[in-house]
């Protein structure tokens, strides 16, 4: 059985885009690496941050749908998003986090890990996860970040989900993309996949007696498992469906491919290859510079550009 690589990407839902990127550049020094539009809603913003190249795995992506409702928290959702930082470095993100007065929690240790939760400014839940330097993980460093390159964040760690049925999401997990079970530690039953080199955890949580949770402002839209080319995505496609999770067509997302499907307990899943990247069509020192669109909708750009609010260089307001 082949398995899912780790996390390719993970998507969530943000209110307005300047914010947006102010805090992920601006503050966790990310880089933006695409600048496109939501394919399916093309007046709204699609903007990708990641290392300095975009590998898969050190992706976190954003649709700023600012008119939309704050998330309801509750299961068959993603609660939080984790990002990998190198060794002994919460120190630095503590106080540069308190800089910039965002909201954080106390630094914990979670299976051996010592982790710092924050919220960004539109409410999604991050976890900032010291990582040890042997994890292979391909990471190019972004000269122009705020953040030293010491310091700057390395990819995606993993994700944490509410379910109903801890057994339904979990028993999915093992026997259609590959997972084993780890530990478990305060309810939370970990999961890793071994071919991830960036997000190879996700810990889910049984949540019999919450709500069922809902998208919305500060949300973790979905979770992209990474697969090689296009031979392994239909493998894990026909797995899926015959699992009976109707999985959607391929569908190309220019910079690689994609199918969805809901897992078990509701949380939207995708598959997405690893090519071809995001320098396909934009040269590496220009990556999200201007406004990509995909070939289909550049006859459209007019229209498109003139329904998106302007974005300018990051500039987060420190702390008063
Ligand atoms: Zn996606």
């Amino acid at each position: 059985m082949r398995t899912v690589n780790g996390l390719h990407h993970v998507t969530a839902i943000a209110g307005p885009a300047q914010e947006n990127l102010d805090f992920y550049a601006g503050v966790l020094g990310m880089r933006l690496v695409k600048k496109s539009v939501n394919q399916d809603d093309p007046g709204t913003y699609h903007l990708f941050y990641a290392d300095a190249v975009g590998h898969p795995g050190s992706d976190l992506t954003f649709f700023p749908w600012s008119q939309m409702a704050p998330r309801r928290e509750g299961h068959g959702l993603g609660v939080e998003v984790s990002l990998a930082v190198p060794q002994d470095s919460l120190t630095f993100w503590g106080r540069r986090l308190e800089r910039y007065g965002v909201t954080t929690d106390a630094i914990e240790t979670r299976f051996g890990q010592r982790v710092l939760p924050l919220v960004d400014p539109h409410g999604l839940r991050v976890a900032l996860v010291e990582t040890e330097g042997a994890t292979r993980r391909d990471f190019t460093p972004w000269d122009e970040s705020p953040v030293a390159v010491e310091h700057q964040i390395r990819g995606l760690e993993g994700a944490r989900l509410w379910e109903r049925d801890l057994a339904l999401t979990t028993d999915f997990l093992a026997s259609v993309l590959g997972f084993r079970h780890v530990t478990a530690e305060h309810g939370w039953h970990r999961y890793e996949v071994a071919g991830g080199g960036s997000g190879r955890y996700i810990d889910v949580r049984e949540m019999r007696d919450a709500r069922r949770g809902a998208w919305g402002i500060g949300s973790i839209h979905h979770l992209a498992w990474r697969v090689d080319d296009e031979a392994h995505q239909h493998e894990l496609r026909d797995d899926i469906e015959h699992a009976g999770r109707r999985p959607t067509p391929v569908i190309d997302r220019f910079w690689f491919k994609s199918v969805y499907f809901l897992e078990p307990g509701g949380v939207l899943f995708e598959l997405a290859t690893d090519g071809p990247g995001f320098g396909v069509d934009e040269d590496l020192a220009h990556l999200g510079e201007s406004l990509v669109l995909p070939p289909w909708l550049e006859p459209h750009r007019a229209a498109i550009e003139s329904m998106l609010p302007p974005l300018t260089q990051p500039a987060p307001t420190a702390a008063s």
